[in-house]
């Protein structure tokens, strides 16, 4: 176990206005009195108490240097559960590495990444869904997907995590009974009420991985590549999305030959996108430029990685055979037709949608050279991936280990139910509900290996 007394920089390395070293262990005091020194020659680090701060100066090698507020936290009320200190000194790395320097000197041994946090669920300040949870704000990608990450902070996942499990381990402490006690008086447990605890349970997870890739979407954004015919209006699209002329925008076919880059909040959904233009699906044969084909070849293939295909038509003109094979390519993935060029559409045209529409989820009409496009686009778009139905307070799976543990205790609740269905005995049921229980122990750390816990933390940074 880690016992000893670790400092990093816990804010981001370069320049700031300030800089915070943090300090945790069972001898943050005693180093921080080496290397701090309050103003007031009166004050002592030593008789801080929890949630105070004193102002002062830190010292090198002896040598007075910058101005320091030291903040303190005793244990177990602090980040870690140990006795902290945060010291804040001036931005920029110099006086942080100083600083740091003195710490070590005085006894501090450098952090390892996630060690605070690490050190937080060790001591049972946090449980392993809330480290993770940690990550995930630290990295999340728009202010939808921190909050959804503050939740798992909060410790709703492992709240509710608790509850289903309460009612599983009821179950299974009387099918126990029941199956090995026959004789005893136990009353016997109504199918009806086993089944629904189950369905319970089962909806309770269902939800939570249902809504497990809005959620990936609202905290690290989304791919989404745009695709169509030459001229049917990408790049005016993708101008609209971006709010100016990213993207060249000329009425001659072929105009965008290769995939543009360019992230974009998609409006106020907290989506963002990675858009990715691409040059106009003609079919390869169509072309005899190879720089084209290439281009093309690129397009159908970020189709098939892109969470998110904004396939294009022209609303103005008749459905063309290269419409249909999109459409067709666009079948079973998260692909939104826009039927563009609506202002071109009349009444008598000869477009008809219900030749693309069965490939598609769902569509929207609209004018990609008009403003007020963009909010309908932005609501098909949320509506398709999900994310409008999520509540940004509601418990939620933050990763794919996550999503694996209670993946695997929702098929084990399933099983449970046809063993209870079937009629295949109770005893069966019971194993399934075992099964359950372990997958959601896992889901929350409580029986994670140290190989586990360090995958965990593996890919922290240092200072967290
Ligand atoms: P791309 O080749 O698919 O990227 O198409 P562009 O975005 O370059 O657009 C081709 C032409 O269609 C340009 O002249 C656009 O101004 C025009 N265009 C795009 N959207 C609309 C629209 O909604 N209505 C009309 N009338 N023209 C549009
Ligand atoms: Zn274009």
């Amino acid at each position: 176990m880690l016992r000893n007394t670790v400092c990093a920089l816990a804010t981001p390395p370069g320049e700031g206005g300030i800089a915070v070293v943090r300090l945790s262990g069972s001898d943050a005091y005693s180093i921080a009195e080496k290397v701090f020194l309050p103003l007031h020659k009166n004050k002592k680090v030593a008789d801080a108490k929890g949630y105070t701060a004193l102002f002062g100066h830190f010292v090198l090698n002896g040598a007075e240097m910058d101005e320091t507020v030291a903040l303190f936290y005793r244990a177990p009320h602090s980040y870690t559960g140990e006795d902290v200190i945060e010291l804040s000194v001036h931005g920029g790395s110099v006086m942080a590495d100083a600083l740091i320097e003195a710490l070590l000197a005085a006894g501090a041994a450098p952090a390892g990444p996630g060690e605070f946090t690490r050190r937080a669920l060790e001591n049972g300040r946090m449980s392993l869904t809330q480290a993770e949870a940690v990550m995930e704000i630290i990295s999340a990608g728009g202010r939808q997907g921190a909050a959804l990450a503050k939740s798992a902070l909060d410790g709703r996942l492992a709240a509710e995590t608790e509850e289903i499990k309460q009612s599983l381990r009821g179950l299974a402490a009387h099918l126990t009974a029941w199956v090995d006690y026959p004789e005893e008086d136990v009353p016997e447990l109504a199918p009806e009420e086993l089944r629904r605890t189950l369905s319970q349970a089962k909806e309770k997870l269902d939800l939570w991985l249902k809504n497990y890739g809005a959620g990936a979407v609202l905290r690290r954004g989304v791919d989404c590549v745009l695709l169509g015919r030459p001229n049917v209006g990408k790049s005016t699209l993708l101008n609209l999305l971006a709010g100016f002329d990213r993207a060249i925008v000329t009425p001659v076919a072929g105009t965008t030959r290769d995939v543009v880059e360019q992230a974009v909040l998609l409006g106020d959904t907290g989506i963002r996108l990675n858009l990715f233009d691409t040059a106009g699906v003609r079919s390869e044969e169509e072309t005899d430029d190879a720089i084209e084909a290439e281009g093309i070849r690129r397009s159908w293939k970020k189709l098939e990685e892109a969470g998110l295909v904004l396939a294009v038509f022209d609303a103005g003109q008749p459905v063309t055979a290269a419409d249909v094979a999109l459409a067709k390519r666009c079948q079973g993935r998260p692909a939104l037709a826009i039927f563009n060029k609506q202002d071109l559409a009349a009444e008598d045209t000869a477009f008809d949608e219900t030749l693309l529409l069965p490939y598609f989820k769902s569509s929207v009409r609209l004018c990609a050279k008009d403003a007020a496009s963009l909010k309908p686009l932005c609501d098909a778009v949320a509506a398709l991936l999900g994310t409008a139905r999520l509540d940004p307070g509601a418990a939620a799976l933050v990763n794919a280990r996550q999503f694996a543990a209670a993946s695997a205790a929702r098929d084990a609740v399933g099983e449970a139910i046809r063993a209870v269905d079937t009629g295949f005995g109770l005893d069966a049921a019971g194993v399934c509900i075992e099964d359950a229980l372990h997958a959601l122990a896992d889901l929350t750390g409580e029986d994670a290996t140290e190989a586990v816990i360090d995958q965990v933390f593996e890919t922290f940074c240092v200072g967290k």
